[in-house]
This record gives C-alpha cells, sequence and structure tokens, in this order.
C-alpha cells in the first residue's frame, strides 16, 4: 500500500482501470501463472537429479578409491613383499647344498604364497587376481621340484618376471586412478555449475513473480485509490511539505473552477489560491486569502472550519497532516444544508405568513430583555388583537385575511424603533417589545396610541376596502412581572380589558385584572359541573301581542343558581361558555327544558329560546333540535329560536343552510337585539326572518333620544312591509307601552307586564294576566 501512494504520488497519470481489469488481463495473469509452474517444476526436477547424480558420482568414486587404494598400495606392497622373498628363495636355492637346504629355501616359499595370497585378495584388479593366482599355480609347482634343474630354473626366471609383472600392473592401477579422479573432479565442476545455473535460475524465477506479485498489487491499489477518490462526492486535496500538489481528485477542481493545469501534481498551493481570487472562489472572510491559506497549510495541525465563498457557497474543510509533512484535506459543499439549517432556524423563530417573529423569538427575546431591565432599564410588552378580524377572514376568505394580515404587520413594523421587536403570536394577535423607554408609560401609551390610529384606518385589499380596529394591552417591566410569561399574561389581561371596553383602545395592566382573571378561572370550573349538579333553571318572560291583548308566547332566559354565589345572570356565564365551548351542552338543555316545558301550556302559546352562535358553529344545532322536539311532542312552529346579527357574520354560507333547515322543520326564526349590530338591514335581506325584537336600548332611550322612535317606527314599518312580528323588548312602562302600540309594534316584552318568573309560576303568571285584561275591559 505504501509502495502504491509512492507510485501514485510520483505523478503517474493511472491508466484506465478497466484495461487492467479486463478479460485480456486475466488471461494472461493465468497463462502466466501456468508457464511459470512449468519452468519451477522443470527446474526443480534438473536440479534434483544433478544432486542425485552428483551423489551417486560420489559414492561411486569413494568405493572406486577404497579399491584402487587396496590394490595399488596394499597389494602391490605384497606384491612387493612376495618378489623380496622369492628373491631369498632363490639365493638359498641357488646356495642350497642337500636337501635340509633345499627344504629350507622351499619355506621361503610359503611366505611368497601368504604375501601372493594377500595381494590377491586386496586387489581389485581382475588381470593382478588371475595373474595372482597363475603365480600361485606356479609357486606351487616349485615346490614340487626339487634340486637345481633346468625346470626349476626356468620356472623360477618365469615367476620372477610374473611377479614384476603383476608390481607394474598394480602401479599401473594406481596411475590410471590418478587420472580417473582427475576426470571425475571435472565432472563434479560440472555437476556443481549445472546444479549453480539452475538454482540461480529458480531464484530469478522466484523475483521475477514476487516482481510481478508486488506490480498488480500496486496497480490494484492504485486503481482501487483513483476510483475511490472519483467516486467521492468531496473534493480531495494532498499537499507535501512544499505546499505542491500530491493529488487531488476532479471534484477538487470542479469545486474551485481550477482549469486542468492547476491539478496537475506538483501545481504548487500558492497558484490554485492565486486563481481563486481571480475566479471568485476565495473566502469572503479572509484580508489576505492567499497568504492567510499558505500560513495555515504549512501548520501541522488538524482543521475543521469552513469558508463563505465570494460566489455565495459555504465549503466545510476537514484538513489532517501527514507524517511525511503536508496535509490532505477533504472539501465539502455544505452550502444547501447551511441553507437549509438557517431556514429552519429562521421559521423556527418567525411566522411564515408575515415574516414577523413568532412566539418563540419573542419570549427568548423578553428573556434577554429581562436581563438588560435587572442590570437598570425599564422594557414594554403590548399585545395587540385586531378587532373584527375573523369576520373578514369568513366573509371575504382566507386570501383576503392572510393579504390584511401582512398589511397590519407592515403597519405595526413602521410604527415602532428598529431595536423594538414585532412579532405575531397567535391568528390575528400581535405583540410588540420595546426597551429602554423613559417614561415606559408614556412611550407605550404614545406607541398604543398609534398602533390604534393606524390600524382603524381602512386597508385597501385587492377589490376589498376593510375596514378594522385593533386593541391594545401593556404590560411593563418589571413592575408588572419578571419573567416572559408573567409579562405576556399580564399584557393580555389588560388587552381583555380593552376588548371589555369596547375596544379599538388600549390599557395598562392592573393588579386587579389578575384577580379578575383569577375569579373568571374559578367561574369557568364550576360553569363546567354545573349541568350535572343541577344548578340550572330556565326562567321564561312573557310575549304579548298587542292587537289580540294576550299572552302568545314566552321566552325562555337562562339562570344559573350557584350554591354560594347565588342567582347568576346569563351575560355574566354565557360569553364565558361561549369562549369555553360549554355551550353546546348548556344550550341543548336549555332547547329540550322549553320544548318539554312548552308542551304543558296553552295550545298556541309559544317558547323563544336563544341560539349563541357558537351553536351555529358546532353543526349539531339543527340534530339538538329536532330530538327535543320529538322528545317533548311540541309543535315546530310553536318553537321560535332567537339568533342575534353575530351569527349571521360568522360562516354565512353554513349558517344560512343550518337556518333554512330549521325553517323546513317549521320552526320560527327571530332576529334578537335588532339595532345593536354593525349592518343590520343587510342581515333582514339575507334571511326571512319570522319576527323582529328591538333592542330594549331604543325603548329604554324613548324618553332621551327622539331619533330611537324612528328608528322604532322604522323597524316596525319595516316588519309589516316584510310581514315579520315586531317585538319591542325591555317595556317597564305604561308609556314606553303606548309609544310601542302607536309606532305599530305587534307585540312587547318586559318588567311592565312581568319579570322571568320559573317554570312553576306560569300557570299564576297566565291566570293573572287575564284577570289584568278583563279588569281593564
Ligand atoms: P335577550 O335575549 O335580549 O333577553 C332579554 C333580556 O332582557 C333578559 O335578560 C331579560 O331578563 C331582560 N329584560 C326583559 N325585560 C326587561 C325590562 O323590561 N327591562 C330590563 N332592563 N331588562 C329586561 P337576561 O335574562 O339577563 O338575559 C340576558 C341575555 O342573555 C339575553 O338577552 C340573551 O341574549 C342571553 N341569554 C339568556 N338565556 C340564554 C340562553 O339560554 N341561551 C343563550 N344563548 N343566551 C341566553
Ligand atoms: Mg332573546
Ligand atoms: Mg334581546
Amino acid at each position: 500500500m505504501a509502495s502504491a501512494e509512492i507510485d501514485v504520488g510520483a505523478g503517474q497519470a493511472p491508466d484506465h482501470p478497466d484495461r487492467h481489469s479486463g478479460r485480456l488481463g486475466d488471461r494472461y495473469a493465468i497463462s502466466f501463472r501456468r508457464q511459470f509452474l512449468v519452468v519451477t517444476v522443470c527446474l526443480l526436477a534438473v536440479n534434483l537429479m544433478i544432486g542425485l547424480f552428483a551423489r551417486h558420482q560420489q559414492r561411486a568414486i569413494i568405493d572406486y578409491a577404497v579399491n584402487v587404494y587396496d590394490t595399488a598400495f596394499i597389494s602391490t606392497n605384497y606384491v612387493s613383499l612376495a618378489q623380496i622373498a622369492f628373491q631369498h628363495y632363490v639365493d638359498e636355492q641357488s646356495r642350497a647344498i642337500g636337501p635340509d637346504q633345499a627344504s629350507k629355501a622351499n619355506e621361503l616359499l610359503e611366505t611368497v604364497l601368504d604375501d601372493i595370497d594377500v595381494a590377491i585378495e586386496r586387489s581389485s584388479s581382475h588381470l593382478t587376481r588371475t595373474e595372482g593366482l597363475e603365480l600361485r599355480t606356479n609357486i606351487s609347482e616349485l615346490l614340487k621340484l626339487g634340486g637345481d634343474s633346468p625346470e626349476l630354473r626356468s620356472l623360477t626366471d618365469d615367476v620372477q618376471q610374473k611377479l614384476e609383472r603383476l608390481h607394474q600392473n598394480n602401479s599401473a592401477i594406481g596411475l590410471q586412478a590418478r587420472d580417473d579422479i582427475e576426470a571425475f573432479s571435472y565432472r563434479s565442476d560440472l555437476l556443481l555449475l549445472a546444479s549453480t545455473l539452475t538454482s540461480i535460475m529458480l531464484a530469478g524465477l522466484v523475483l521475477l513473480v514476487t516482481h510481478r506479485m508486488i506490480r498488480s498489487l500496486n496497480q490494484r491499489s492504485s486503481d482501487r485509490l483513483y476510483a475511490a477518490l472519483e467516486g467521492m462526492p468531496q473534493g480531495l486535496s494532498m499537499f507535501d511539505d512544499k505546499q505542491r500538489l500530491i493529488i487531488c481528485n476532479a471534484e477538487f477542481g470542479a469545486m474551485y473552477g481550477l482549469r486542468a493545469g492547476l491539478i496537475e501534481p506538483g501545481t504548487p498551493l500558492r497558484a490554485i489560491l492565486e486563481h481563486r481570487m481571480e475566479n471568485g472562489t476565495a473566502a469572503i472572510n479572509a484580508e489576505n486569502f492567499v497568504e492567510e491559506e499558505l500560513a495555515s497549510a504549512s501548520q501541522p495541525t488538524a482543521i475543521a472550519l469552513e469558508h463563505q465563498l465570494q460566489d455565495g457557497r459555504t465549503i466545510a474543510l476537514t484538513k489532517a497532516p501527514l507524517s511525511t509533512g503536508g496535509a490532505v484535506t477533504i472539501h465539502m459543499d455544505v452550502t444547501e444544508k447551511r441553507n437549509s439549517e438557517k431556514q429552519i432556524a429562521f421559521l423556527a423563530h418567525h411566522d411564515a405568513l408575515t415574516g414577523l417573529a413568532n412566539r418563540v423569538q419573542l419570549r427568548e427575546h423578553i428573556d434577554k430583555i429581562l436581563e438588560k431591565v435587572r442590570r437598570g432599564g425599564t422594557a414594554s410588552v403590548l399585545c395587540l388583537d385586531l378587532d373584527n378580524f375573523k369576520i373578514i377572514n369568513d366573509t371575504l376568505g382566507h386570501s383576503v385575511g392572510d393579504a390584511l394580515l401582512c398589511a397590519v404587520s407592515k403597519r405595526v413594523r413602521d410604527l415602532v424603533r428598529d431595536r423594538d421587536l414585532v412579532s405575531r403570536t397567535g391568528g390575528d394577535e400581535f405583540s410588540i417589545v420595546q426597551f429602554g423607554t423613559e417614561p415606559p408609560m408614556e412611550a407605550s401609551a404614545a406607541l398604543a396610541t398609534r398602533i390604534v390610529e393606524a390600524l382603524s384606518a381602512p386597508f385597501e385589499l385587492g377589490d376589498h376596502h376593510v375596514v378594522i380596529g385593533a386593541s391594545v394591552g401593556i404590560a411593563i417591566a418589571p413592575d408588572d412581572g419578571d419573567s416572559a410569561d408573567q409579562l405576556l399574561k399580564n399584557a393580555d389581561m389588560a388587552l381583555y380589558r380593552s376588548k371589555e371596553e369596547g375596544r379599538g383602545r388600549f390599557h395598562f395592566f392592573e393588579p386587579e385584572m389578575d384577580i379578575k382573571a383569577q375569579t373568571r378561572r374559578v367561574l369557568e370550573l364550576d360553569l363546567r359541573s354545573a349541568i350535572a349538579a343541577g344548578e340550572f333553571e330556565v326562567f321564561y318572560q312573557p310575549i304579548v301581542n298587542l292587537a289580540e291583548n294576550r299572552i302568545t308566547g314566552f321566552e325562555a332566559l337562562l339562570r344559573w343558581n350557584h350554591p354560594t354565589r347565588g342567582r347568576v345572570a346569563p351575560n355574566d356565564f354565557i360569553p364565558l361558555a361561549e369562549e369555553t365551548g360549554l355551550i353546546g351542552a348548556i344550550g341543548e338543555w336549555v332547547i329540550r327544558q322549553a320544548c318539554a316545558e312548552a308542551r304543558r301550556w296553552p295550545s298556541d302559546t309559544r317558547v323563544a329560546v336563544n341560539v349563541s352562535p357558537v351553536q351555529f358553529r358546532n353543526k349539531t344545532l339543527v340534530l339538538a333540535v329536532v330530538s327535543a322536539l320529538a322528545a317533548s311532542g311540541l309543535r315546530p312552529d310553536l318553537l321560535e329560536l332567537e339568533i342575534t346579527e353575530t351569527v349571521l357574520m360568522n360562516n354565512n354560507e353554513a349558517t344560512l343552510a343550518a337556518l333554512h333547515q330549521l325553517r323546513a322543520l317549521g320552526v320560527r326564526i327571530s332576529m334578537d337585539d335588532f339595532g345593536t349590530g354593525y349592518s343590520s338591514l343587510s342581515y333582514l335581506r339575507s334571511f326571512p326572518f319570522d319576527k323582529i325584537k328591538i333592542d330594549q336600548s331604543f325603548v329604554r332611550d324613548l324618553s332621551e333620544r327622539p331619533d330611537s322612535i324612528a328608528i322604532i317606527r322604522a323597524v316596525a314599518g319595516l316588519g309589516q312591509s316584510f310581514g315579520m312580528t315586531t317585538t319591542a323588548e325591555g317595556v317597564e312602562t305604561q308609556e314606553q307601552l303606548d309609544q310601542m302600540r302607536a309606532e305599530g309594534c305587534s307585540e312587547v316584552q318586559g318588567y311592565f307586564y312581568s319579570r322571568p318568573v320559573p317554570a312553576s309560576e306560569i300557570a299564576q303568571l297566565l291566570i293573572g294576566f287575564q284577570e289584568r285584561v278583563q279588569a281593564a275591559a
């Protein structure tokens, strides 16, 4: 692997990997391995044979040498001894006189025979053996011949000659052996040479194969390295200790727009950096990019950092120093990642519609501001709520609602200073945090006034001319709270008060609001358990037909008999029941009670039940009415539902559909509290009401405001021309009654006749009324 890196480092352009990994390459490698095996086996066999042969030769020559030694030295020695003994014999024989001396000489022949025997025995020469045996025979014959005879002399000469020949023969064998050994030595040298040659060839083969294996390994490692580098999604660069490029991948070049010449091994880092300065891929925040980068590259430390490039991209760099000096660096384009992180962070802290801060950022900001407040200073939190936003949203659609919110946020932003934070905290709720305002109450009151004014000016949204308003609640830190939660809660309570007081205004938080809010929370808890506890009761107030002078019906009015608070009036708990959604269950209970009660009244006596706008939103109203009518057996036309204008302001289509369904059942629909709403007359056109109930405020103001009588007259006339009954509410005096009669109202309702009474008193009330009528008549 190390050598692979060196090869690569030398900058050899890599061959195409396929060329090495193709089938041709594989076949070539297989045939090479086969040839290598054959040659190796042959060489090994030859080497083995040479070795065996040499060993055989060695053994043969040793045997040969032993034999030659015996023949040439021991046998020759005994032949010489035999010659000497025979010469003694010849001498003694020639000097022998008489048989004794002759036999003594013959004893010497015994010695000769013994020596000849040893010479025959120790000689390896066939010739020596043959001649020795011949000599032995001749000497044996000598023993038989006695005296001085010519045969004896001739045989003696013959034996002497044969002994001499035998001696020479053995000497010749010794000489021959020397030549033979020289020839063997020569052959041994040849064998040794052959063996050495085959060994050298074997070693060469092994070297060749080892070299090939290393080369193939290097090649493969190098191919893999290049494939891995080019397959990397990141850029990679490796510079040596002299800050020259060792290697890089194509991604590195592409990332910094480097031309081909700048990604060649050996390219100085400085040239690359200077090129990046020219093509706009240098880091944006570096004062002297080239020098700073060169200085950083020379540091032998691992670094992980990010570069913001001039072209807007963000590149993450991870540099690891090399043990040989220089460093390898991974370059990763993290632009998209960082952008989406920024986007996520932005969304986590901003409202997607208006781009204002959201609740999360608001809280964080208040926490920060409170830190400053603790060191001295003040801050105000303003909570604002748009008046009538819901109506706009429901009637003109969500796109107009969204455009309105954006327009509102722009107006508010234009009113505050840069350091003040504006946030959208809910559907139509906004908050503003002001810091360092001295004195805070005056500054925030001035801002709240500007906001209320600015938001009450009309908005032009496409084709729509929209008028809304705003209510504001203000809490001041540190007096009204030392936490974000508390400040927001208190500003919200102040806002609630502004709304209660008629909207389009601002209010500072006051501690008593908190007490009121807590009371409200307790009331809510009590309200939740009131139905089950049987604390509700329906009272009934008669409605009198002026022309017939009789009670034509009763309005059902809810009462809450609280165990400790006593009798709670509907205006004190109905809004809370609406806010909490409890009105759904409460309202259904009232309808069931009223229908069941009315069933017991004289025929043709109607019962009127008030229905909240929230009940229309629940969409179960029609079902509740049907089931109450079915359960009680009351004729549908004896049930009257009183709705206020706000029912029609919300969710027009669904509400109108429900109203038409109820009308189809035969149920009568009345418009309650007529004249208190926004555009009462237009609502009269949207649905064919059976009855208009003129709000009691007009009746009450009769004496002080002449326009009230004009309104009552107009409504009564309207009712007559539309064929609708008109009921005047809140008639307390004879004078008021007379005026209503004079203006043409069909019905009246009020304390003049009766306050709302419990169901148990109705029978008595009806009798009493009848008696009053008869008495008057
Ligand atoms: P409303 O429907 O306009 O009912 C008439 C209110 O005027 C009743 O007040 C009644 O007691 C009062 N009133 C009647 N004659 C006179 C009079 O001569 N002088 C004066 N000053 N007041 C008179 P109440 O019972 O306190 O009810 C107030 C409102 O609460 C009702 O106004 C109605 O909107 C609502 N409400 C009452 N019961 C229910 C109910 O069961 N469901 C719903 N959703 N609302 C109800
Ligand atoms: Mg009513
Ligand atoms: Mg009313």
